[in-house]
């Protein structure tokens, strides 16, 4: 008797012959007998095709792999399909992951992905249908979970958003209702009250708008240093010389840490000229007056400061024109970090000869351009050594302006340069200063004494008083040097810069 008669027989013995249950019960078959993998569960009332090939698509044999090919029962997709529709099976040695129950399959590709090619992987990974549901649901939940979670944490952001709105406005309606500047104007921050100055300039220069955010007047900012402005405009604004604008950005206010009140972000805010145009111009008449004029130790030190910080912006804008020169003109890197302290030194140099910021522009170009010349007669020289080189040429071009009195033309620096934003002003009310004190022009004024003092009488006690004379008269302006050779470096300037 051949193995395969022997199963049948023992099959037979097992499943009596085909009869009517009385209670209807699917048709149970293991595979392979001896030890069986795979149970197949056909429904009680498969017609008797369908047990046929249901039992024929899920035979396997004693390793553990498929008994015939789904093809060799009949066209493939119909054998798969009628033997889903009618029965299962289950995976006697692979249980599932959570309960250790067999898992059950309704197809054979579903199978081997769970019991592998030999239907016995015993697949961790896998669950059974019971608990594949229960994880489902689990899964679901939680999802729900979450999702209510984020609705409240949404709610709640919305609510915060709300208030914040709520606060800014309040804030801004506060701020709005501000009409007068604290009395009298903040002497312990001259430099603020310079700054003011420069505001009022830009306002008057752009009326009807706010005086924009930090954050939106470019790198350089005001005074070419971030924190500084910030801080010249917090004592402005706590001065109540500026209030912040209504224009001012949502984003420029936060809720303050203890949640009660809001904050604002200095550099994020526009602000608002308080007290009006006309009254804030009056103020700067009167801020510079006290800034060329005003006597004693306190003055003197406001003159100091200011003149050193106009010193920077003078030097930091023609550092930022010769870098900008190699960058954008000819591609060059920007001066080296090594030699920024040496080029600070001879703008510095330049300035202290008399030069003025126009000449410095002029010199700064040459010194680019001869930089570049020199790197194409020297092809080995790169880049990075021409931005090192104008440094030198700079040096050596106004070292030799100073020795040979040359006189230097005044570029204006292109419109691709920006300069920080206080320094035209700056530039101006500084030269005021300047002309208050120096000593050709006081020798040349009619009105004071060879100290730049007149006697005068005080409008408001009558009494005898000396006051620095900002000596009116016009006076004319002293040439100084000699024309330099002409048609030597000429041809090489931009025509009309
Ligand atoms: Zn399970
Ligand atoms: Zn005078």
């Amino acid at each position: 008797m051949g193995k395969r008669e022997r199963r049948r027989k023992r099959e037979r013995g097992k499943n009596p012959s085909p009869r009517r249950p009385v209670t209807p019960e699917p048709i149970v078959r293991e595979f392979p007998l001896d030890a069986p993998r795979l149970r197949v569960v056909i429904k009680h009332d498969a017609p008797e095709d369908a047990q046929r090939i249901s039992a024929l698509y899920w035979e396997i044999k004693d390793d553990g792999t498929w008994a015939r090919t789904v093809g060799s029962i009949g066209v493939a997709g119909d054998i798969s399909a009628v033997a889903a529709a009618h029965s299962y099976a289950t995976l006697l040695n692979c249980p599932c992951a959570n309960c250790s129950e067999p898992i059950s399959v309704t197809n054979r590709s579903w199978a081997n992905k769970v019991g592998g090619k030999n239907l016995d992987a015993e697949a961790p990974a896998y669950l059974c249908g019971e608990c594949t549901k229960i994880r489902q649901q689990e899964e679901t939940e939680r999802k729900q979970r979450a999702a209510e979670q984020k609705r409240i944490e949404r709610e709640h952001e919305q609510q915060q958003a709300e208030r914040l709105q709520r606060l800014v406005a309040h804030v801004l309606a506060d701020e709005g209702r501000k009409t007068e500047p604290a009395d009298p104007l903040p002497k312990d921050s001259p430099l603020a009250l310079a700054l003011y100055v420069a505001l009022i300039s830009y306002a008057t220069r752009n009326p009807g708008k706010p005086l924009p955010s930090l954050t939106s007047t470019g790198p350089l900012g005001w005074t070419g240093d971030a924190e500084q402005d910030r801080e010249l405009l917090s004592d402005l604004y706590h001065a109540k010389l500026l209030a912040l604008a209504p224009e001012s950005p949502p984003q420029a206010f936060t809720l303050s840490q203890d949640g009660d009140g809001i904050a604002f972000f200095s550099t994020e805010v526009a602000w608002r000229v308080v007290g009006g145009l006309t009254a804030a111009q009056e103020r700067v008449t009167k801020i510079e007056d006290d800034l060329r004029t005003r006597p004693g130790p306190e003055p003197a030190e406001a003159r100091e400061a200011f003149t050193a910080l106009v010193d920077r912006l003078e030097v930091l804008d023609i550092s930022g024109y010769l870098d900008n020169l190699l960058t954008k003109k000819y591609g060059y890197p920007a001066v080296p970090e090594a030699r920024r302290e040496e080029l600070a030194d001879v703008i510095r140099k330049g300035f202290a000869h008399g030069y003025t910021s126009g000449q410095m522009i002029c010199f700064a170009w040459r010194a680019a351009d001869s930089a570049a010349a020199w790197k194409e007669r020297n092809p080995r020289m790169g880049p990075p050594e021409a931005a090192s080189a104008s440094v030198t040429s700079l040096n050596g071009k106004i070292d030799k302006a100073i020795e040979l009195h040359h006189s230097i033309p005044e570029y204006e620096a292109p419109r691709w340069h920006a300069s920080p934003l206080a320094l035209a002003c700056f530039r101006r009310l500084h030269a005021d200063i300047r002309r208050v004190y120096a000593r050709e022009v006081i020798g040349a004024c009619t009105q004071c004494d060879h100290l730049g003092l007149k006697e005068t009488v005080h409008p408001e006690t009558g009494a005898d008083t000396v006051w620095r004379c900002t000596h009116p008269v016009e006076i004319p302006a002293q040439p100084h040097g000699e024309e330099e050779p002409s048609g030597r470096d000429a041809a090489s300037d931009p025509a009309g810069v």
